[in-house]
């Protein structure tokens, strides 16, 4: 759930890259993590969306990201409660071993 007070959606884009269809794909990926193939990109249209929880095991919090692994464009959204039964890799993690699944793809806007 997003917190009803504190943090907001800053765009870094600009406004036209359609902040508020990756807010539902946002919505689509935490409500159910397994319905999320085959969603579309906001930007280019393709079905290329993909994201990873990286989070802390001890209390299943952390941040979500979903990009687009056609055009390389995504969001960022933090404090967000890590649904069950879903793969994430853990913050402990080494950088490099995040990069590895996760692309350095430009960020459209993040939600704190
Ligand atoms: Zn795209």
């Amino acid at each position: 759930m997003i917190p009803k007070s504190g943090g907001g959606f800053t765009t870094i884009g600009g406004i036209n890259m359609g902040e508020n269809d990756w807010l539902k794909l946002y919505f689509k990926i935490q409500n159910d993590p397994s319905k999320s193939k085959g969603l579309h990109c906001p930007i280019c249209k393709n079905q290329s969306i993909k994201f990873q929880y990286v989070g802390d095991e001890r209390n299943m919090t952390g941040i979500l990201s979903i990009w687009c692994g056609s055009c390389l464009k995504g969001i960022q959204v933090g404090k967000v409660n890590i649904p069950k039964n879903i793969a994430f890799l853990s913050t402990n993690l080494p950088e490099e071993e995040i990069r590895k699944r996760i692309p350095n793809f430009q960020l459209i806007a993040h939600f704190n």
